[in-house]
């Protein structure tokens, strides 16, 4: 599941959960707005995104 999220297309400039493209972070193909980014961050076990 996870690895067909991460390879769906190259061309993704959105948030893949709130669609926002503010502030995206591509970082470790998460592909979220520092927002969504720090919800998921979370639960994925990140610290703050700083
Ligand atoms: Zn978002």
């Amino acid at each position: 599941m996870r690895h067909e999220l991460t390879r769906k297309k190259r061309g993704q400039r959105k948030c893949k959960k709130c669609g926002n493209n503010k502030g995206l972070i591509r970082k470790y193909n998460l592909y979220l707005c520092r927002r969504c980014f720090r919800e998921e961050a979370a639960l994925i076990g990140f610290k703050k995104y700083s």
